[in-house]
């Protein structure tokens, strides 16, 4: 079979990661104008039922290997190499994400394999797979194909969209011998997502905080703005993110999510081209920014020159008393 292959992360209760079941879903969809199949990749201790769940998103195998612990790339690098080696795949496609990166690069290496990282489609192409790359701050796509197999292809977050088809996919259980470099480091405990909890991706109205707000303290204003809207949530720059202000599951951008709400309100936000590709198809853009030459106002609807601290608790009232 010269498939895709794909890496299926999942938590230790066996759920597995949107990121991954968008790639599943998506080489599922490659590999139908291939005219191939798609494949996944499982470690850990991961039931029938849940692996075989797995052919609802459009993968024909899971490949599993009980004996390999989930959350350390060096072993899951051994285990998709064997299972790329031994089947002839054609390439390997992973949803974003940290581990993904790793995994991907210590197959690249182990392979001798072509890689492109921050991938946000793919297309094919003369019996092919083409990766389109952003490049130059994202102004630019690059189109990379490979001169030999296996591809590696690591998309960047939220690229690849999940498709439920149905259907149910034959178990492969695998016994790895791991290199000896692998077992050098052992998983103590795996700690739960920061904010896993914020959903921004769902709201309408979402209040984009940067670090105009200056502390972590700022944001209790944004969520008491956040308060006066329906179906509303606070998301966030990469600066705040980095700072320890607000979550990641919050944060908007290239490394972040890509939304789309009826009003993105960011306040205290520059507006830099990392942050705008993950945010500029909401279908409104309000911005509060005392710098009248901040970025933000060159893709704005509605542009606030003013200091955010006197601003925003008068807007939170006002739409608190309309509300009644
Ligand atoms: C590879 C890479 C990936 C990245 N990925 C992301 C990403 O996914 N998401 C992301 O957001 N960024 C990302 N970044 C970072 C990005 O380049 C910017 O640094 C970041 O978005 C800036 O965040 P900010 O707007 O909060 O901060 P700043 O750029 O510091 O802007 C703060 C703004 O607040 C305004 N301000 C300050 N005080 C007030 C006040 N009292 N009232 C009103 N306005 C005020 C200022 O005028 C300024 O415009 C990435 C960068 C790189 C290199």
């Amino acid at each position: 079979m010269a498939g895709i292959l794909v890496y299926a992360l999942h938590d230790d209760e066996g759920n597995f990661n949107k990121n991954s079941l968008g790639a599943l879903s998506e080489a599922a969809k490659l590999a139908g104008e291939l005219g191939t199949e798609a494949a996944a990749v499982i470690v850990g201790d991961i039931s029938d039922e849940g692996a075989q769940g797995l052919g609802n998103y459009g993968v024909t195998k899971v490949y599993r290997a009980k004996n390999v612990t989930e959350g350390l790339a060096q072993p899951i690098v051994d285990v998709m190499a064997k299972v790329i080696t031994e089947n002839d795949i054609s390439y390997a496609l992973f949803g974003g994400g940290l581990l993904g990166f790793e995994i991907g690069a210590g197959l690249t290496a182990r392979l001798g394999a072509g890689v492109t990282m921050e991938v946000t489609k793919v297309k094919v192409d003369g019996g092919k797979l083409i990766s389109e790359r952003p490049i130059l701050q994202d102004s630019q796509i690059a189109d990379v194909g490979y001169v030999s197999e296996p591809g590696i292809i690591i998309g960047r977050l939220n690229a690849f969209d999940i498709k439920e088809t149905g259907g149910s996919a034959e178990i492969v259980d695998l016994d790895v011998e791991l290199s000896e470099w692998s077992t050098k480091a052992q998983m103590i405990t795996r700690g739960e997502q920061r904010g896993a909890d914020i959903d921004i991706e769902a709201a309408d109205v979402l209040i984009g905080g940067g670090r105009g707000l200056g502390s972590a303290e700022g944001f209790d204003g944004a969520e008491a703005l956040a308060g006066a809207f329906d179906n509303s949530a606070v998301a966030a720059t990469r600066a705040v993110v980095d700072a320890g202000w607000w979550p990641y599951a919050g944060q908007i951008g290239q490394t972040g999510k890509t939304v789309a709400p009826k009003l993105y309100l960011a306040v205290g936000v520059s507006g830099a081209i990392q942050h705008k590709v993950g945010m500029q198809n909401s279908e409104n853009i309000v911005a509060i920014n005392k710098d009248p030459n901040a970025p933000i106002f060159e893709f704005s609807d509605l542009g606030i020159v003013g200091d955010l601290n006197k601003i925003m608790p008068k807007l939170t009232e006002a739409l608190k008393a309309r509300k009644g």
